[in-house]
């Protein structure tokens, strides 16, 4: 089973300051780190590091970012497409991580906006029925729906995380499988007629409900220093669990999913936060107690 995570790539600088900015102020910080990230690209990243073979289909830009994003992703198991860049600018994440561990964050979408449905259709044409499309919400939701509908007239499973929220998104319900969602995104977007719904609330765990069924899988604790990447991780890690045992989402692929998410907010940064092929190893083979890595 293969899956294609659609959706976006991007520089991300974090800038720790003291506190975020409020409107019209002028504050001091300094740039922690560079890194890839981009939720389509981070998702993409964590289930190849699971050992799923991975396509992300994500535009990079005709520019030096664009370079270094394509560079750095050669050192990851997953497979980009397009290879070439876009005509556009590559997109940044523009992070602001303050001294009580809270972020702030600025996401352009060029290189995002101009991956076109004839292109996405293209390089989603190599799919099996049975295979995965994971969407997240950096696409317009017109381009979200269209995707989602060829998806599912080719017999694919889908999977959506509707991040940054848009509440048009709530119109591809009825197209999508597995709903990944956080508190506000559940309230702003009511997923309803979903077989299998997670709904994540941070550091209180996260909720799995299929039908009547709902279980509770409560987060690790773990000293938190920066939640960036945590709910990508958890997505990306639940959905390998399930692949990798041939079934449905269930209890203990939430397990797995909040031990890798937590080992992700235990760490400084984006890519280089996430859990390594080795720990995600060690972690899927386990029946969910503490894993030894
Ligand atoms: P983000 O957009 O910041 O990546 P999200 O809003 O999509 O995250 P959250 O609900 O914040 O998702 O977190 C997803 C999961 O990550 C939680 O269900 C939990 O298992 C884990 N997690 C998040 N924050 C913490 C924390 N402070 N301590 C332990 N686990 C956490």
């Amino acid at each position: 089973m293969r899956v294609y995570v659609a959706g976006n790539i991007t520089v991300d600088e974090t800038w720790s300051v003291t506190d975020i900015p409020a409107k019209g102020a002028s504050v001091h910080g300094y740039q922690r780190s560079q890194d890839i990230g981009g939720k389509g690209a981070n998702q993409a990243i964590v289930l190849s590091r699971c050992g799923i073979e991975t396509c992300l289909i994500a535009a990079t830009g005709h520019d030096s970012k664009g370079k270094w994003i394509r560079q750095q992703l050669m050192n990851e198991p997953v497979t980009l497409l397009p290879t070439q860049p876009m005509t556009a600018l590559s997109d940044t994440s523009l992070i602001l991580h303050s001294a009580d561990g809270d972020n702030a964050i600025i996401t352009s979408t060029s290189a995002a906006d101009a991956l076109d449905i004839n292109t996405l259709s293209h390089h989603l044409a190599s799919a099996r029925p049975g295979d995965l499309l994971v969407q997240q919400g950096n696409f317009s939701p017109e381009k979200t729906h269209a995707l989602f509908s060829l998806a599912k007239s080719c017999g694919l499973i889908t999977v959506f995380n509707p991040s940054p929220v848009h509440a048009a998104f709530a119109s591809c319900w009825s197209l999508v499988d597995i709903a990944v969602v956080n508190q506000h995104e559940a309230q702003q977007l009511q997923p309803r007629a979903v077989k299998t719904l997670v709904t994540t609330l941070g550091s209180a765990g996260a909720w799995l409900t299929q039908g009547d069924q709902r279980t509770f899988c409560p987060a690790q604790p773990v000293n938190a220093t920066d939640t960036t990447g945590a709910g990508d991780t958890f997505l990306a890690v639940m959905l390998a669990s399930a692949i990798l045992r041939g079934g449905e989402i269930d209890a203990l692929a939430l397990t797995h999913a909040s031990q890798a998410a937590a080992l992700t907010v235990s760490r400084h940064g984006t890519r280089q936060a996430f859990p390594t092929a080795e720990e995600l190893a060690a972690l899927l083979q386990s029946g969910g107690e503490p894993a030894v890595i």
